[in-house]
């Protein structure tokens, strides 16, 4: 929130209104009430002053008369006259008496009296004289500190003849200094109220700006997501209608945002629980959105995502620009499996207002790895099965061909041809059961028909059937604890288990080899392994010879009869009984396969 400075509030121009208000007011009235009176005073002044000089006229015009050319008698009591006169007036400066032809008669000014029988030089008492009209004048008396002085010339008549001229001079400074401290009286009035006009101002204007206030407190508040607090109301004047509207509105705001809010809790967990990976584009392809399974998919934190291009998330910039994908209608299939092991489907759809304007692109993924080697295994499958049969077939087809040309005469020739027809089909057979075997261990139809079984006996067992079967060339060797070990499992599928790897043991034996038997019994399992002195596996094979159809050599496998299923079957069934098969090869020792099964142990008595 900017704070605000005080001289740009609402309050500040308020109270700046009411004392321009005021100022305005005080001007125009101080202007005309100080003219007014100025000119009030002036006129009083000058009245008064002019009264008085009627009788002075009166008197000064006697004594002309009086003494006619007497003029030193007349001189005398005009001067006893004037400052007579001159004693009752305070504001008078001087006092003048010329005659008809401008000398001055006297003066009032006592220190003056030189200029008694000169010739008056003032223009107004020459117009006063000639023109017998009586004229006033105010002017600066520079001599004395810029005072005003008023001054006045008015004729002396008799039966209207101009016999002389009263001029008078008297300081009218007072009045002034009378309108300025008036004028000073009005400013500090002013100013005082004023004054208190702002204080009243900022009380005032502050019960409309308080609820302003209030509400604009509220707003930020409701900006940061607080929508418990309510504006008061103080009166119900326009600005009360304006905070109860407020309120309400706030809270229509809650209500609303209580709603969004829902709704994007409800689809942000419908996001993170969906099993499906999304992402939404902006118009321009940068991803705003990516929930965690998608996250996941693409090995991405949702922070790096985030304004990132669509195309660079999903890893397809090289192939695609994000107007591609917008026009793509069939669903985006990204095969990282050389790299990562995965297969990714992404189905894309552009979100497009009515007018045709692009909002953006919701991409929806599947991680479609797993159908996706199910696919392949199934072609794989398909293929391999097809495959193994097309050989035998194909043999068995060229004897029996050669027989019907009339090999079948020959006596030499048929019985061979005819067996190896029959191990060829022989073969078929094995792998036909074989299949069936898998076919029914993968739809989980075959159940492990279990029984205990003291699997010390069990396997020395199945060794001694081989041991009479087997080359002499090769020797057996057996690390078999005499204790009994007592375990559950299907004795018939673990049995062919140990048949087939006992087989292939003594296939790919050498003569004068070694087979050894190992049985190791730990707290829940026991290990078994059978160790040949064989060719062994290849490395990188270890892991392939369980899976279907795999051999390493697949001439010299086929040769001796495999079917390349024996092992795929043996991790069936010992997964299916909860234990582990793996083979360990190393180039001159040969190969060793191990497998593990778990056990409870039993207690002892149960069994004696
Ligand atoms: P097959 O019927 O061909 O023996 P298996 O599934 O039993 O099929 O074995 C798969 C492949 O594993 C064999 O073709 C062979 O290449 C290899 N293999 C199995 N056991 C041994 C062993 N003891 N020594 C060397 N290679 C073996």
């Amino acid at each position: 929130m900017h704070k605000m400075k005080f001289f740009q509030s609402v309050q500040f121009r308020l109270v700046m209104i009411y004392l321009l208000l005021i100022l305005v007011a005080m001007q125009v009235i101080g202007a005309y009430f100080v003219r007014e009176l100025e000119g009030q005073l002036e006129k009083n002044f000058q009245d008064s002053i002019k009264n008085s000089m009627t009788l002075l006229d009166y008197n000064v015009r006697e004594e002309i008369l009086k003494n006619g050319d007497n003029s030193a008698q007349m001189q005398t009591d005009i001067r006893e006259l004037l400052v007579d006169y001159a004693r009752n007036n305070s504001s008078l400066l001087e006092v003048r008496i010329v005659d008809e032809r401008g000398k001055i008669l006297g003066t009032s000014n006592m220190d003056n009296q030189g200029v008694v029988g000169q010739k008056s030089t003032t223009p107004l008492v020459k117009r006063a004289l000639s023109l017998g009209t009586s004229e006033d004048k105010i002017y600066m008396d520079e001599s004395n500190d810029n005072k005003r002085v008023w001054v006045t010339v008015s004729p002396i008549k008799n039966k209207n003849k101009v016999i002389g001229a009263i001029y008078l001079a008297a300081s009218i400074e007072s009045v002034y200094s009378q309108v300025d401290s008036i004028t000073n009286i009005f400013i500090t009035g002013t100013l005082i109220a004023m004054g208190i006009t702002a204080i009243l101002g900022i009380l005032l204007s502050r019960t409309i700006t308080k609820p302003i206030i209030d509400m604009k407190r509220q707003a930020y508040a409701m900006a940061r997501g607080n929508y418990t607090r309510k504006v008061k109301v103080y009166g119900l004047d326009e600005i009360g209608e304006l905070a109860q509207s407020f309120n309400s509105l706030t809270k229509r705001v809650q209500e609303a945002q209580a709603m969004t809010e829902g709704e994007r809790r409800k689809l942000s967990s419908v996001l993170s629980y969906m099993t499906d990976g999304v992402i939404a584009t902006d118009r321009r392809g940068k991803v705003i959105l990516i929930n965690s399974p998608a996250e996941k998919m693409l090995r991405v934190a949702h922070e790096t995502a985030n304004g990132k291009p669509l195309t660079e998330v999903l890893g397809v910039q090289d192939e695609y620009e994000f107007e591609d994908l917008m026009d793509m209608t069939e669903p985006l299939t990204m095969d990282r499996s050389t790299v990562e092991r995965y297969v990714l489907r992404a189905n894309l759809s552009v979100i497009q207002r009515e007018t045709g304007f692009v909002n953006g692109v919701i991409a929806v993924l599947h991680d479609i790895t797993d159908q996706e080697k199910v696919d392949q295994e199934r072609r794989d499958f398909v293929s391999n099965v097809s495959h193994e049969l097309r050989t035998p077939l194909t043999s068995m087809h060229s004897y029996l061909e050669a027989l019907s040309d009339g090999a079948w005469e020959d006596k030499e020739i048929a019985p061979h041809f005819l067996e190896v027809t029959q191990n060829e089909t022989e073969r078929m057979i094995r792998l036909v059961n074989d299949l069936l075997k898998l076919s029914r261990m993968d739809g989980g139809r075959e159940h492990l028909d279990k029984s205990f079984v003291n699997f010390t006996d069990f396997f020395n067992h199945i060794i001694d059937r081989f041991e009479m079967m087997k080359k002499d060339s090769i020797k057996f060797k057996r690390y078999i604890p005499r204790t009994p070990v007592i375990i559950e499992i299907d004795e018939d599928k673990v049995m062919q288990v140990l048949d087939n790897i006992i087989s292939n043991a003594n296939k790919y034996s050498p003569d004068g080899g070694q087979i050894s038997f190992f049985l190791k019994k730990t707290a829940d399992q026991i290990e078994i392994s059978i160790s040949d002195e064989g060719l062994g596996i290849p490395e990188e094979d270890l892991d392939k010879v369980f899976d279907r159809f795999f051999r390493v050599d697949k001439a010299r496998s086929r040769e001796m009869g495999g079917t390349g299923l024996g092992l795929a079957i043996a991790r069936e069934v010992i997964e299916a009984h909860g234990g582990r098969i793996w083979a360990e090869s190393n180039k001159r020792k040969g190969t060793t396969v191990k497998f593990t099964l778990p056990y409870s142990d039993l207690p002892e008595d149960d069994w004696e």
